[in-house]
């Protein structure tokens, strides 16, 4: 049997050949553009891809990308980042979260700065380790601070699967699990970013399918593409646009075939479905309040629902971003990480000022690394 290693697997996607040829390829095609070709990528993966591979600098000049609102950490308003710090100091309570957002600046801390002053806040590896904290602390309430896109929820609903399968009475939900196609469509409606295509995000079509973007394609005549990570998988997806824009087509096509469905993972659909359900509208930062953008548990699970719990602690107004941040118009896809004043100076990965300097997939944090 053959082995393959790790490296086996990516390397023909990042074969400097191959991206040659696509790249010949989008010239030639690019020349029959009657527009100049203005592309957002969703995902924040995608952003992080664009700008470490220099592809941005590959393009002809007709073609463009405008940086979307791919990355859950940065379009949680402060207000619902408030939310978790309020909780995490609250007497028996352990507060649990996923990944970078404990380092997110609320109103006037964060959670990593809290959890230095004495709150227990957990960091996660992974959401089921929830289940081992709750055991463990059998006389604390265990708040899940649940955040992402539709990537991510299969495993928030998996969680409480497991919690309510095993009998585990002290975990509750802070769900703030976002949507990808309401912002698509609250973008294109504003008009402000004058954009005519769009790259899919890759993990959550995984779970969505592609299907869900069809309404760009029939409504809004946007066609979309649905892209790997890697730069081979962008760089076909923007031929695969200019071919649709030069036919005068618009549809939903995916180069992500290797992981990606038109109906998308069913089975996680129906666990998602089996716990949680749309919100009626949710603010996103930058974006304002989206009608049916995000998931919250279902009513008959209320009473571990931490949102309606705590309701009267929590705070609910909108917070304004710092005023030197304009990581609001960034993920509008009206203004570039390098319209802002204090990038890389005041504002860095260490001490982020905003949010889309935290995470990896945050377009501020993808041009430091690899734009300054
Ligand atoms: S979760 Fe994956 S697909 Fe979704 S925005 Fe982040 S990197 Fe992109
Ligand atoms: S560089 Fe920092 S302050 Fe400026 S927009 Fe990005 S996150 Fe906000």
């Amino acid at each position: 049997m053959m082995n393959l290693t790790l490296k086996d697997l990516y390397t023909k996607f990042r074969d400097p050949k191959t991206i040659n040829t696509l790249k010949e390829l989008i010239y030639k095609e690019a020349k029959k553009l009657k527009e100049p070709l203005r592309v957002m990528e969703i995902c924040g993966g995608h952003t992080h891809t664009i700008m470490k591979y220099g592809i941005k600098d590959l393009l002809p000049e007709n073609i463009t990308f405008i940086h979307g609102p791919g990355c859950p950490v940065c379009i949680m308003p402060k207000e619902r980042i408030d939310h978790a710090i309020t909780l995490a100091k609250q007497e028996g309570i352990i507060l649990a979260t996923l990944g970078d957002m404990i380092r997110v600046p609320g109103s006037n801390s964060s959670l990593a700065k809290v959890r230095a002053e004495g709150a227990d806040v957990r960091p996660l590896h992974s959401t089921l380790d929830v289940l081992k904290i709750a055991k463990e602390n059998p006389n604390k309430k265990v708040v899940f601070f649940a955040i992402g896109f539709e990537t991510t929820t299969p495993m928030t609903a998996a969680l409480m699967d497991r919690a309510f399968k095993e009998g585990i009475k002290n975990i509750y939900y802070h769900i703030n699990h976002v949507l990808v196609p309401p912002p698509m469509r609250a973008i294109l409606d504003s008009g402000e970013a004058k954009i005519n295509a769009f790259i899919g995000p890759s993990h959550v079509s995984v779970i969505t399918g592609a299907k869900v973007y069809k309404f760009l394609a029939e409504e809004y005549n946007t066609p979309v593409v649905v892209a790997g990570f890697e730069p081979v998988d962008v760089l076909e997806s923007i031929l695969m646009l200019v071919r649709q824009k030069v036919n005068n087509e618009s549809k939903v096509e995916i180069q992500y075939k290797r992981s990606v469905t038109w109906d998308g993972n069913i089975v996680a659909q129906k666990l998602i479905d089996k716990y949680l359900e749309v919100r009626n509208s949710f603010r996103w930062r930058g974006l304002g309040d989206i009608p049916k953008s995000a998931l919250k548990l279902k009513k008959k699970f209320s009473e571990y629902d931490a949102e309606i719990l705590y309701k009267d602690i929590l705070p609910n107004e909108p917070i304004d971003d710092h005023k030197m941040c304009i990581c609001g118009d960034i993920l509008k896809g009206i203004a570039s990480p390098l319209d802002c004043k204090v990038f890389g100076t005041a504002c860095t990965p260490t001490n982020p000022l905003g949010s889309c300097m935290v995470s990896d997939e945050g377009a501020c944090n993808a041009y430091y690394r690899y734009k300054r």
